[in-house]
């Protein structure tokens, strides 16, 4: 039975500017499919450089006005957003998880989690204040005043369609930016549905807009807000890549830049862990979102006194997590996103297989119930994975778990460090000393130490090296959408 949405007011199906809701330019529209079946529920627009030019207008024009309402005002606006979106926390969740295959309570957990952030970053709001500077010479007075940067354009992933634009777009209201969105092509309904209820909350014409494009049309649609000078900032989530690519062609507009991108994150379990812990975080950490996390484990490095013992307690744990369709409350592990990574996950493990890694459990695209495609893949444990295998450099994004076994703690440091990335890393140890040693030595944005669970709205989210810059959550995450004015009064 797919996923029923009640409240219809929830999908528009068209973009959002200037305060309409409008098809695209040239009436082009591309389909939204079901990851559990392959099959097209939906559309929606379709945009080209046109439709993202006159959402630039639109951001542009309200600017003038929206960076002088008052920081208690737009937190008003800012707290029934949240209000609307907790109100409509089951519908939401039913959509993210009929465009995005999650299974429904993780569908509606990933609502009230992104409502975290709308709300924390209307409280943020009234809180943006600036600095009086102890003057150098008498009778001058010296400020540090906050300004919001302007017109904001973000571009989010498809594995959290409603946290990543909450994440994005609450801080930017907060802040007295405005808005110019494209959501990923693969899960364009969810952030319609977010700006349907940021438009009832009371959001200004202008101030927040979206237009959806399909992944032919996503690049012209970024060129023309790279080429625009009036943007003054890129918010992006997604593949280091395209993070890297943007970058470059911000350069001669000189933009401020966010960029969250991909993660090959290590999780290290020493022989003082408490193994039963140890588990626990990585079933937490690793099979969210059917392993479709930036933060997930990508390597999983256990000493070589536990391993054994901790591969039966995880083996047991894995096997009986269950796999199927979204609408199926039994599920635990919904189908993959599309073919292609589907693909991906089966690749890094028939290479791994053929690099020498053992198959403790899975190894095996699925296909529960009848008619499916195979989107569905096994959740599975490798043993004896090398640094060489695809599935131990490069993100796998799928639920696979690469077991490495280790005797030196300055080894398995140096390994975990030996990656391009650096967003999350995990370790599971009960020596106070050891605790604080491995955390300065690990080269990441995030550690979690005996927790497996990191993300939350009160926290500084982000990367470093490849894994990008700016950090999203806390009041970090508001200051990414300002910049500073320093006045200096001389006396009169
Ligand atoms: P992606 O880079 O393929 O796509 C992300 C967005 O960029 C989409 O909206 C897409 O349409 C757009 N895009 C694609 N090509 C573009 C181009 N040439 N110009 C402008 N925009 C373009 O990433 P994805 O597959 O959607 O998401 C998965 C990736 O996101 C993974 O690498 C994951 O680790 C990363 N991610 C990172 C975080 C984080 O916080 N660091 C969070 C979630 C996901």
């Amino acid at each position: 039975m797919p996923l029923t949405i009640l409240n219809t007011d929830l999908l528009p199906g068209r973009n959002f500017i200037a305060g309409t809701w409008m098809e695209a330019e040239d009436g082009a529209v591309f389909a939204v499919s079901d990851p559990a079946t392959g099959k097209d529920f939906a559309s929606v627009p379709d945009s080209s450089a046109g439709d993202a030019r006159r959402a630039v207008d639109a951001a542009d024009t309200a600017f003038a006005s929206w960076r002088k309402v008052p920081a208690r005002q737009r937190a008003l606006i800012i707290k029934r957003w949240n209000d609307l979106i907790l109100a409509n926390l089951d519908d939401l969740g039913r959509l993210i998880s009929r465009e995005q295959g999650k299974p429904l309570a993780e569908g509606k957990g990933e609502v009230a989690y992104a409502a975290s952030y709308v709300e924390w970053f209307g409280e943020e709001a009234t809180r943006a204040d600036g600095d009086i500077i102890a003057a150098p010479v008498t009778g001058r007075r010296m400020f540090a005043l906050r300004e919001p940067v302007g017109v904001v354009a973000a571009i989010t992933p498809w594995n959290f369609p409603a946290a990543m634009i909450a994440r994005k777009i609450a801080p930017a209201l907060a802040a007295g930016c405005t808005v110019v969105c494209k959501p990923a092509e693969d899960t364009p309904l969810t952030s319609l549905a977010l700006v349907r209820l940021a438009e009832q909350a009371g959001v200004p014409p202008g101030v927040l807009n979206i237009v959806t494009a399909s992944r032919q049309q996503a690049a012209h649609v970024a060129d023309v807000w790279l080429d625009d000078p009036r943007v003054r900032k890129i918010t992006f989530t997604g593949s280091t890549p395209v993070g890297k690519l943007l970058a470059r062609r911000s350069a001669d507009t000189l933009k401020k830049l966010s960029l969250e991108l991909g993660g090959n994150a290590p999780f290290i379990v020493f022989e003082d862990a408490d193994l039963e812990a140890a588990v626990e975080g990585l079933m937490v950490a690793k099979f969210r979102n059917g392993g479709q996390t930036c933060v997930c484990p990508n390597r999983v490095y256990v000493h070589q006194d536990v391993h054994d013992d901790f591969v039966s307690r995880l083996t047991t744990r894995v096997q009986a997590l269950v796999v199927g369709p979204a609408s199926d409350p039994a599920s635990q592990i919904g189908p993959m996103i599309n073919t292609r990574a589907v693909e991906k996950i089966d690749r890094h493990v028939r290479d791994a297989v053929e690099k020498g890694a053992h198959i403790v459990t899975g190894g095996h695209r699925l296909e529960p119930g009848s008619g499916a495609p195979a989107h569905y893949y096994a959740p599975t444990i490798l043993t004896g994975v090398q640094a060489s295998m695809a599935c131990a450099c490069e993100e796998t994004f799928g639920p696979v778990v690469p077991i490495s076994c280790f005797g030196d703690e300055a080894d398995v440091i140096r390994q975990a460090n030996d990656t391009p990335f650096g967003l999350a890393a995990y370790f599971y140890s009960r020596d106070v000393r050891r605790i604080w040693r491995v955390t300065d030595a690990l080269e990441t944005g995030i550690v979690g130490v005996n927790e497996g669970a990191v993300a939350a709205e009160s926290a500084p989210f982000g990367g470093v090296k490849d894994s990008g810059y700016g950090r999203e959550g806390s009041r970090h995450g508001l200051e990414e959408y300002m910049h500073i004015k320093y006045v200096c009064q001389g006396q009169l």
